[in-house]
């Protein structure tokens, strides 16, 4: 069975924790896009984790971990982290695609740049290069990982993409100039340090898949963040769908019978762009501090996350896309200390109620439309059974349920792997 977890809205909504609880039961997990720009945050029984780059199944000895053709391989970070597991004595199998890309020097590099010439345009980029990098990908003009090894071609495309780049850091940016052999002895250094990890991972999926392995897709980011889907150009570079999970992984878009999508019980995002059910202030700094490690930092950037109350139009919108067969909604907890629980339902753009997510000049125009239930004031924590859960936390979930149209098979009410209540 193939199963994708992935998020409903803008990133950190707890994909994470529910990966790695549910990589126990998966043979394979595999990370599908994106690279070291985002994060997942376990929390488990050898410690606490940042996970940028490997697939969150890491911590499950007999798991394999497979980083997918679809990702931005920074080896820099890969083995930074292979070492942190290393030296926490975690035994762990890895494979990586030898058809991922390998993220540059340079891409960093031009994130920085380019967003120091953008100055007040800035896109809030996480500058982990990852837009250069896309860009370079589908200009063709990349390494994929299996270039590494044939070592002369990969000094010659070397020696001409750096030909170009230069051009531009010279004239556009007024920097310094990259060194296209020291790329090179860098890249060929990595390359075999990687090498026992390399192979071909779509091959060994879709022999898995004839032989019903279970198998884990994990997303990175969420559904507002896709560069088609989301809020356009404040997205990411890379498609965050369940749908080019099939792509960036190398197996069938039939074989992905369960999409699982995970939402936070309100709402919170990193970076810039339209965000409707936004708070400010005290009642945001008071959501961030409840929030915990949930709501005040994003795991990769260390950037404040921005919150607000939930946004069933943005969530909906965001299950629809995935192809959500199940949500899991996580951090009610942080929601107990509310009096008033507010669900935004509707944008008002222009005088009009609009219940369909729109493009983003118009989510600047959308004021909030909400519906406000009652909080259920007293500590959920602990609570191991979702029965058990007060009527009022009961009824916010029922209440999100009708109007994301999709089961919420499970409650999230706590960061820890056993704090999940099936409902
Ligand atoms: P991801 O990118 O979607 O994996 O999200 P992150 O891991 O960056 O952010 C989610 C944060 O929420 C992490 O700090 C988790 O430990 C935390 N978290 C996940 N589920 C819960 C929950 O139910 N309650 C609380 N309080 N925190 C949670």
């Amino acid at each position: 069975m193939v199963k994708a977890i992935v998020g409903a809205n803008w990133g950190d909504e707890g994909k994470g924790k529910i990966t790695d609880m549910c990589a126990g039961e998966s043979d394979i997990v595999v990370r599908f896009q994106g690279g070291s720009n985002a994060g997942h945050t376990i929390i488990n029984e050898h410690g606490k984790f940042a996970l940028h780059l490997l697939p969150s199944g890491i911590f499950h000895e007999n798991t394999l971990n497979i980083i997918g053709n679809g990702v931005a391989l920074n080896i820099e970070y890969l083995l930074k982290e292979v070492d942190a597991l290393k030296d926490a004595g975690i035994k762990f199998q890895l494979l990586i695609s030898e058809r991922a890309q390998v993220l540059l020097k340079h891409h960093v590099l031009l994130d920085e740049y380019e967003e120091e010439r953008l100055a007040e345009r800035k896109f809030g980029s996480t500058k982990s290069g990852i837009a250069p990098f896309y860009a370079d990908k589908y200009s063709k003009t990349g390494i994929q990982v299996w270039e590494l090894y044939h070592e002369d071609r990969l000094k010659e495309k070397l020696k001409g993409i750096y030909e170009k780049i230069n051009i531009q850091f010279k004239y556009l940016y007024n920097k310094p100039e990259i060194d296209y052999i020291e790329v090179y002895d860098n890249l060929v250094k990595y390359a075999a340090l990687i090498k026992g990890y390399v192979t071909d991972t779509g091959k060994i999926l879709r022999n898995a898949i004839k032989e019903n392995k279970n198998i884990l897709l994990e997303g990175q980011l969420g559904s507002l963040k896709d560069t088609d889907h989301g809020i356009y150009p404040y997205v990411t570079s890379s498609s965050t769908l369940a749908g080019y999970a099939a792509v960036g992984a190398g197996i069938p878009p039939h074989s992905i019978k369960d999409v699982m999508v995970i939402t936070k019980a309100y709402s919170s995002a990193v970076g810039a762009g339209p965000f409707v059910s936004e708070l400010f202030g005290e009642e945001a700094d008071e959501l961030r501090k409840r929030g915990g490690d949930a709501g005040e930092f994003g795991a990769t950037t260390g950037r404040p996350r921005r919150v607000g109350y939930f946004d069933a139009v943005a969530t909906r919108y965001g299950c629809e896309i995935q192809g959500a067969t199940e949500v899991v909604m996580t951090c009610l907890d942080v929601l107990s200390y509310m009096d008033k629980l507010y669900i935004c339902t509707g944008y008002d753009i222009n005088g009009e109620i609009v219940k369909d997510f729109p493009t983003t000049e118009l989510l600047y125009k959308a004021k909030p439309v909400y519906t406000v239930l009652d909080g259920w004031k007293s500590d959920i924590t602990g609570i191991d059974s979702y029965s058990n859960l007060p009527d009022k936390a009961k009824e916010y979930v029922d209440f999100i349920e009708k109007e994301i149209n999709v089961k919420i098979s499970m409650v999230s009410n706590g960061p820890k792997r056993e704090e999940i209540l099936k409902r």
